[in-house]
């Protein structure tokens, strides 16, 4: 970290500055010039943090050398983590893996028919949101505890492990005895007592992506959930808001490289979300692939023109076997498989 002091700095001020930087375990050198004097921080920095700094009058700029994470930084654990949910393992080398179903929990019949359907289809993961977050109070609120058990019950019957939302932390022994992996949705990414309840959880944990979060923001969540002990974070790329109305969001697929050159997580992409239709699905879920996910999110449903929520970017069955067949062509192309 580099700490530029204005012109003129009092000699006791950069006394107490060096004490405090020192005094963090911080390997400090100080470089006198003829206008203004500048320090360099060598050590951990993560937990300094930039605007605290800038808080003292005599600071005139700080920048960083280093990134503000530890934990989720490649550069202090160079191999990949490959988590394990509920005996599929995602990321590093492992095959490509698809997590798949309904958006919503709807009944305890549809979520078995269907889970049955995205099994047959190949996927290794069956989707639901018992507690759903939506923009509306008057929408469709989830099936809540019951539409978990359904889900779980469904993964049981046609042997796939679940993932859901979890909303607050009030739920999370629900959670903690129901889901195989526990998704932290869009809107909760910087709800930190969640982040941090979680953090404490045995359970892997699928980070979505705030619809306006930076990708520095997005680590620093993951960090958040590693830093209370759990280590097991999965990214999941799911749109972020810009002025594009074609799209319900914008698909950031820069993030598999970027998130795979700085952090040793592995990256999820759920074109579903990213993009809000249908049509656009396969076509993002290939270009995922080819970039390098380690795993795919996508809503099916089989009457989406029914469906209680997301059915415009739901895939039928059918679609999404042949969007199944498709990406094993192109993950051959890149050296990987589909799990
Ligand atoms: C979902 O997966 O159904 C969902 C609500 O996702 P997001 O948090 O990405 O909007
Ligand atoms: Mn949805």
């Amino acid at each position: 970290m580099i700490i530029t002091l204005k012109k003129g700095a009092p000699k006791q001020e950069i006394e107490k500055l060096h004490r405090h930087f020192e005094d963090k375990g911080l390997k400090v050198s100080l470089i006198y010039g003829d206008n203004f004097d500048v320090f360099g921080l060598v050590g951990d920095t993560s937990r300094l943090y930039d605007r605290d700094i800038l808080a003292n009058e005599w600071v005139a700029n700080v920048q960083r050398v280093s990134a503000p994470y530890k934990l989720a930084n490649r550069m202090f654990h160079p191999e990949d983590t490959i988590v394990d949910v509920g005996g599929v393992k995602i990321g590093g080398t492992s095959p490509i893996v698809i997590m798949a179903g309904p958006c919503a929990v709807e009944s305890k019949e549809q979520i078995l028919r269907i889970g049955q359907e995205v099994k047959d289809a190949g996927a290794s993961l069956l989707r639901g949101g018992a507690y759903k977050p939506r923009t509306s109070p008057y929408s469709f609120q989830g099936m809540g505890y019951e539409g978990l058990l359904a889900l779980k019950e469904a993964g049981n019957a046609v042997g796939l492990p679940i993932v859901s939302e979890l909303m607050s932390a009030d739920k999370i022994d629900e959670f903690a005895e129901n889901a195989d992996l526990v998704q932290i949705g869009a809107r909760n990414m910087q709800n930190f007592d969640l982040l941090k309840a979680v953090g404490h959880m045995k359970k892997p944990v699928l980070l979505k992506r705030g619809m306006s979060a930076t990708i520095e923001d997005w680590i620093m969540s993951a960090e958040y959930i590693m830093a209370n002990g759990n280590p097991n974070v999965i990214f999941c790329e799911r749109g972020i808001r810009t002025f594009e109305k074609y799209t319900r969001n914008t698909m950031d697929l820069a993030v598999i490289p970027i998130l795979k050159e700085r952090t040793h997580l592995p990256v999820v992409i759920d074109p579903s979300h990213a993009t809000g239709s249908w049509s656009l699905i396969e076509p993002m879920a290939l270009a995922a692939v080819a970039a390098g996910a380690d795993g795919l999110m996508i809503e099916v449903h089989d009457k989406p023109e029914e469906a209680l929520s997301d059915g415009a970017q739901s895939l039928k069955p059918e679609k999404f076997h042949t969007l199944i067949e498709d990406c094993r062509k192109v993950a051959a192309a890149v050296g990987r498989e589909i799990a």
